[in-house]
C-alpha cells in the first residue's frame, strides 16, 4: 500500500520513486485523496533534492494521463506549438501563434495562468470581454482546424493535474525547479498532440532561472523528455533583464499585440517574435521565413487569424479596453545609465495589481518608457504603473523602486 508520507520521506533521503508511486502522488492528489499539506511538502523535497530523468519521465506522464491526449490526424499541414518558460510583458505567443497559423502551420496552444512573478497568456486573453479559454476538446480541435490556432488553458480534460499542481506550486514556492517546470510544460505540450514545440527559454534577473547555463540545462532536458514522445523539440534562450516589449499586464499586452500583428511593434518584442518563428518555420519545413512572417503580417492575414481566434472563443474585441481611474509616474531621481537590476519586482509588482489582490483589474498593468542602458535625466519618466485602485498602485509602487539602478 503507497502512502505519501513514507513516499516523501523517501525522497528525504534521495530514494528514486518509481512510476508507480508517481502515479499515485498525481492521481492521489487530483482525486483529494493526497491534501495540500502533504503535496507541498512532496514538492518541497523535489525542488530541494530533485528528480531524475526517468522520474521526470514518469511524472509528465502521469500529469498527462490525468486528461487526455489530443490526436490531430485530418489536418495538412505541421501541427507546433511554442512555450516560454515566463517572463514579464511576454506577450510572444499571442503574436507568434497567429503569424504561424497565417503561414500555414497548426497551432494547438495550452496555456497556463500567472506563476510567481510572471504573466499569464489565459489571464491575459480573458481580459477580452467573454474570451472562454476552457472550452471542451471538440471545440479546440475544430478551432485549430478551421482557424489555425485555438488558445486554451488546463482544463478538466487537457492535463488537469498540472492545473492543481501549478496552482499549489504558485502559493508554496516550489516554481525554480527543473523537473517541475519540464513535467508542467511538456505534459501540456504533449496532450497537444503536436509533432514540433518551439520553447521560448527565460533566462536573467525577471526569470525563474537566473543563469544562461541553468537555462540551458532546463532546454536540454526539455528537448530530451520531448524526444521520449515523439515531439521534436528545439529551443532558444532569450534574456528576461528587463520586461519585454512596452507593456506588461492584462488587456494592455493584448492591445500591444494587436499592434504587433498590424506591424507596430516594437523591436526588442518582435526581435523574439521572428528569431522563435524562424526556428519554428525550420521545424515545419517552410523556406524563407522571416520573409513569410512578414508578409502575413504587411498583408493583414495575421491579425484576422487572431480576430477569428477570439471570436471563436466567445470574444468581443470591440470591448477589449484598457481604461484606468489612477495611475503612478516612476521617474528617475538622478541622472545616468538606467539598468533593471531586478526585473521580478516589477512582475510582482504587476500580479499584484491585476490579480493577487483577489480582485482581477483588467486595465492595470505598466508602460515602460525607458530600456536597459538608455541615458536618463533626473525627472524622466521611467514607467507609468496604472489600475483603478490608487492603494494597490502604492503598494506596487514600492516594488518598482527595488527593481532598478541608475549609474
Ligand atoms: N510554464 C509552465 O507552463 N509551467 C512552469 O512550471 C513554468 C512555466
Amino acid at each position: 500500500m503507497l502512502d505519501i508520507k513514507k513516499l516523501i520521506n523517501n525522497k528525504k533521503i534521495n530514494q528514486f520513486h518509481n512510476s508507480k508511486e508517481i502515479n499515485f502522488i498525481v492521481k492521489s492528489y487530483l482525486s483529494d485523496k493526497i491534501n495540500d499539506q502533504d503535496m507541498a511538502a512532496w514538492l518541497k523535497e523535489i525542488f530541494d533534492n530533485g528528480m531524475s530523468i526517468n522520474e521526470t519521465i514518469f511524472y509528465t506522464d502521469s500529469i498527462i494521463n490525468s486528461g487526455q491526449k489530443i490526436k490531430f490526424d485530418n489536418l495538412d499541414g505541421y501541427v507546433l506549438d511554442k512555450h516560454s518558460t515566463g517572463g514579464i510583458g511576454d506577450k510572444v505567443s499571442l503574436i507568434l501563434g497567429p503569424i504561424l497559423a497565417a503561414c500555414g502551420i497548426y497551432v494547438p496552444m495550452v496555456v497556463g495562468r500567472h506563476l510567481g512573478h510572471t504573466g499569464g497568456t489565459l489571464d491575459k486573453l480573458e481580459s477580452i470581454p467573454g474570451y472562454n479559454g476552457l472550452i471542451d476538446i471538440n471545440s479546440f480541435k475544430k478551432n485549430v482546424k478551421n482557424v489555425g490556432i485555438s488558445i486554451i488553458g488546463q482544463t478538466n480534460e487537457i492535463c488537469p493535474a498540472d492545473r492543481k499542481i501549478y496552482s499549489l506550486r504558485d502559493k508554496t514556492d516550489t516554481i525554480a525547479s527543473l523537473p517541475l517546470i519540464c513535467g508542467s510544460i511538456m505534459s501540456k505540450k504533449i496532450s497537444e498532440g503536436i509533432q514540433g514545440l518551439v520553447l521560448d527559454i527565460k533566462y536573467g534577473n525577471g526569470a525563474f532561472l537566473e543563469s544562461k547555463e541553468e537555462g540551458q540545462k532546463l532546454g536540454e532536458l526539455l528537448s530530451l523528455i520531448g524526444s521520449k514522445f515523439d515531439v521534436d523539440v528545439k529551443y532558444l534562450g532569450t534574456s528576461m533583464n528587463q520586461p519585454l516589449g512596452n507593456f506588461s499586464g492584462l488587456s494592455c499586452e493584448i492591445i500591444e499585440s494587436i499592434n504587433c500583428l498590424n506591424g507596430k511593434g516594437p523591436e526588442d518584442l518582435m526581435k523574439v517574435v521572428f528569431d522563435l518563428g524562424k526556428v519554428a518555420c525550420s521545424l515545419a519545413k517552410i523556406n524563407s521565413a522571416e520573409e513569410k512572417m512578414l508578409n502575413v503580417i504587411n498583408n493583414g492575414k495575421a491579425y484576422e487569424i487572431f480576430e477569428k481566434m477570439v471570436y471563436e472563443h466567445g470574444g468581443n474585441l470591440n470591448s477589449l479596453h484598457c481604461t484606468y481611474t489612477d495611475s503612478i509616474d516612476i521617474k528617475a531621481k538622478e541622472s545616468g545609465k538606467l539598468q533593471f537590476i531586478n526585473t521580478k519586482k516589477i512582475g510582482e509588482a504587476i500580479n499584484f495589481i491585476n490579480i493577487l489582490t483577489g480582485k482581477k483589474d483588467n486595465s492595470s498593468g505598466a508602460e515602460f518608457f525607458k530600456k536597459n542602458n538608455d541615458t536618463i535625466d533626473k525627472g524622466d519618466v521611467i514607467l507609468r504603473l496604472f489600475s483603478n485602485n490608487m492603494d494597490n498602485l502604492r503598494v506596487a509602487e514600492r516594488l518598482v523602486y527595488e527593481s532598478y539602478s541608475i549609474n
